[in-house]
């Protein structure tokens, strides 16, 4: 028998607020008996009549986000008294700086070696310059002031000497 339809027993948030739960419960749809941590959490965070008149004050069909949101905040919050999700959210974010890095430093490398392949006959390769009046860098994207010069004596002093070389030990 499946008895997480049987309707006859109260709600979660009902029966810790020891009270009957009414058919038009406004926890009874997102506040299921089975789960009876979800709402202890809310309310111990929030209070029961704070979640009641947030849940009033949305439409029906975004109460069961808006529950799961403070179910997720509340959590949150007793596992980390101090900071809550914001702890996970700066975590998050020192994560996605740290890996923008790395990915600004691989782009810069596959620069790098893109300009060390290429066949060394960049003095037939000028910049076309002659309208000097736009003169508005058109190499900037590559960072340098040289334009696409790229000079191949110089890698071995490369601050990112990541090519496997040993320094010095050998
Ligand atoms: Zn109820």
């Amino acid at each position: 028998m499946a008895s997480s339809s049987y309707s006859n027993s109260p709600c979660a948030a009902c029966k810790f607020l020891r009270r009957k739960c009414m058919p038009d419960c406004i926890f009874a749809p997102y506040f299921p008996p089975e789960e009876p941590q979800k709402f202890a959490n809310v309310h111990k965070i929030f209070g029961a009549s704070n979640v009641s008149k947030l849940l009033n004050e949305v439409q029906p069909y975004q109460r069961e986000d808006a529950v799961n949101s403070l179910a997720y905040e509340a959590e949150a919050r007793i596992k980390d008294p101090v900071y809550g999700c914001v702890g996970a959210i700066s975590v998050l974010q020192r994560q996605v700086l740290r890996l923008q890095k790395e990915l600004d430093a691989t782009n810069a490398e596959l620069i790098r070696y893109s300009c060390n392949e290429m066949p060394s006959t960049h003095h037939g390769m000028r910049r076309v310059s002659d309208d000097g009046g736009g003169g508005d860098g058109g190499g900037s994207s590559l960072g340098h002031s040289h334009g696409f010069h790229c000079p191949t004596t110089s890698w071995n002093n490369d601050p990112c000497g990541n090519y496997g070389y040993p320094r010095g030990d050998i």
